[in-house]
């Protein structure tokens, strides 16, 4: 018989089921309408009902199957609130049955990072703008994002009554991306895409030295990703800090095979005993990286320090 599949595949596989209970969460929670929004550090910084019962439901689920996992996820919540309802015992077969890439065979559950963005673009979300929103789970492995699963609970939302909302993007290094159509943006136009709800004076200054052709805010970390890889924007730039390891590790790894760095052009780390903030923002691209990293202007680099 065949062996068992490798940690890293079963972790995977379960993510994505995690990822889909989370987005029906997300769902849930809108439709009932009662929010529940706390202010973090402010206005800007906000948590919903969703937020905290998505998280729970990712955290209890995935660590009741791998215990000795270290998962960190962004939302404060305790596992004494965790009711059986929240958890998600499911997997994805799809994924099992696909071979994991040699290197990763004999990763054992305490050398995996989980970084779980229970609900990116929680502005957005509490705007209506639900299109922006995502579910974020990446998995990291010796400071690396190796794997990364991405739902958007609102995908499709544009067809109408009755069409089947949502869909789960996934990637492992050296195995590839699936569940989506890798498009370029035509003709080689500069287009970046950037935030629309944590704007700045350096953010701003930023993206005009860059001289792109057009400029693109919209929310939500992991949404940026989706519209790099499907050819809407060339490039992410985030001059500020403010974004989370957890907003990066998942959309890192389905972008494996491009760039994510920060301002400077340093790979970010993911092991846990790492800060948090990425202090000296974000640079990501599908193609041309060296185009974008070459001209980010000196004062800038000097405004972020790693
Ligand atoms: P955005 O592009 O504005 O959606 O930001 C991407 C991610 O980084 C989201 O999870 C935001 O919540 C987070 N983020 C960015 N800037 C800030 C900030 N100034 N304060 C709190 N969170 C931020
Ligand atoms: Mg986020
Ligand atoms: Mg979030």
């Amino acid at each position: 018989s065949m062996a068992s599949p490798a940690l890293l595949m079963r972790v995977v596989a379960a993510a994505y089921s995690a990822a889909e209970k989370a987005a029906t969460i997300v769902r849930n929670v809108m439709a009932a309408g009662d929010l529940g929004i706390v202010e973090k550090t402010g206005a800007n910084d906000l948590q919903t009902k969703a937020d905290r019962l998505a998280q729970m439901s990712i955290c209890a689920s995935l660590s009741r199957k791998f215990p000795m996992v270290t998962i960190i996820g962004e939302e404060e919540v305790t596992a004494d609130e965790v009711t059986e309802a929240l958890i998600e015992d499911g997997h994805c077969e799809e994924i099992l049955k696909k071979t994991c890439p040699s290197q990763y065979t004999g990763i054992k559950e305490e050398e995996l990072v989980i970084w779980v963005d229970p609900l990116d673009g929680t502005k957005e979300y509490t705007e209506g703008l639900l299109d922006h929103v995502t579910v974020l789970i990446g998995i990291a492995y010796e400071g690396k994002a190796i794997a990364g699963v991405i739902n958007q609970p609102y995908y499709n939302y544009e067809a109408g009554a009755g069409a089947v909302l949502g869909r789960t993007i996934w990637g492992v290094l050296g195995l590839g991306a699936f569940g989506f159509q890798l498009r370029e943006v035509p003709g080689g136009k500069h287009i970046i895409i950037t935030t629309r709800s944590h704007s700045s004076t350096l953010i701003n200054d930023c993206i005009s030295a860059l001289n792109p052709d057009r400029v693109i805010r919209v929310g939500g970390a992991g949404n940026k990703i989706i519209q790099l890889i499907e050819g809407k924007a060339s490039a992410y730039v985030f001059a500020s800090p403010g974004c989370k390891k957890w907003d990066t590790c998942a959309p890192e790894a389905i972008l494996h095979a491009v760039g994510v760095t920060d301002i400077h052009g340093n790979s970010l780390q993911y092991n846990k005993e790492v800060k948090h903030m990425n202090s000296a923002g974000v640079l990501a691209t599908l193609r041309n990286y060296d185009y974008y990293a070459s001209r980010i202007p000196n004062t800038v680099k000097q405004s972020l320090v790693p």
